[in-house]
């Protein structure tokens, strides 16, 4: 995020919370703030006339944003989208979910990576007899696209369905996680995880995935490709076998 954003200092909750700085914010933990969150959203989907925070100037809707780090998620209060734009404490907008995402992989050097691991893996699968359909650019997705979910690369394979699959680099968003599963979910397309490396010690939005994921994690690494190539591209084995924590695509993880 650039450091010209401006930031809501103070929020005004409905009673009897009242007024919250923004180092009080920032001071909670996780769990405290993380509900504070869900109950700003919660409201704000059944009576945006009456947000939960206000931004103490224009006493516009405020919600709290959970900003990615190198250390970690940092709450902080955001108008909402439709808030006014002439607040000083205005921001500029907020990132939509993707965008966000967008932009840290556009100011990161990851995005190579992180393109090329995305194209091999739509080839892999392109590779299987079973492939119908698949995607990869964020832009051009068709389906899914709708209600602003993009999965880094969409696959259509027959029997086995729908996939999503999100290609995840750096630490995921956590509370982005439960909402795409949410959403796949509703869409019927299986939504996986799939990481470069496993960091040791395990950051909590990995441990967030793996638990969506039933204890599995999806590692796609340079041995994985390897292998994958070998097994001369008759299935999408990408991972190899007999490492604990490593799975094959998609025979052994269609839920
Ligand atoms: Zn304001």
């Amino acid at each position: 995020m650039s450091s010209h954003q401006r930031t809501i200092l103070i929020a005004d909750f409905e009673l009897p919370r009242g007024t919250v700085g923004i180092e009080q914010l920032m001071a909670m933990p996780r769990a405290a703030w993380g509900h504070l969150r869900s109950q700003i959203n919660l409201r704000w989907q059944q009576d945006r006339s009456n947000p939960l925070a206000r931004c103490r100037l224009c006493e516009g809707g405020v919600f709290i944003r959970s900003q990615a780090t190198r250390d970690g998620h940092i709450p902080m209060f955001a108008h909402f989208p439709d808030g006014s734009k002439t607040c000083p404490w205005y921001d500029g907008g907020n990132l939509h979910p993707d965008d966000a995402r967008a932009a840290q992989y556009q100011g990161h050097q990851e995005s190579a990576l992180h393109r090329r691991l995305c194209s091999t893996i739509r080839e892999l699968a392109k590779a299987d007899q079973r492939h119908i359909h698949s995607a990869v650019d964020t832009y051009l997705r068709p389906a899914i696209h709708k209600r602003g979910r993009w999965p880094d690369v969409y696959l259509e394979m027959e029997a086995l369905g729908r996939f999503a699959l999100e290609v995840q680099l750096s630490k995921p968003f956590a509370p982005e996680i439960a909402a795409r599963h949410l959403h796949y979910d509703a869409e019927d397309v299986a939504l996986l995880w799939i990481f470069n490396m496993l960091e040791d010690p395990m950051p909590q939005g990995f441990h967030d995935v793996i638990t969506m994921q039933r204890g599995n994690a999806f590692v796609f690494d340079n041995e994985a490709e390897t292998a994958s190539f070998e097994r001369g591209h008759s299935h999408l084995e990408m991972l190899p076998e007999g490492r604990p924590g490593r799975m094959a695509l998609p025979q052994t993880c269609h839920p």
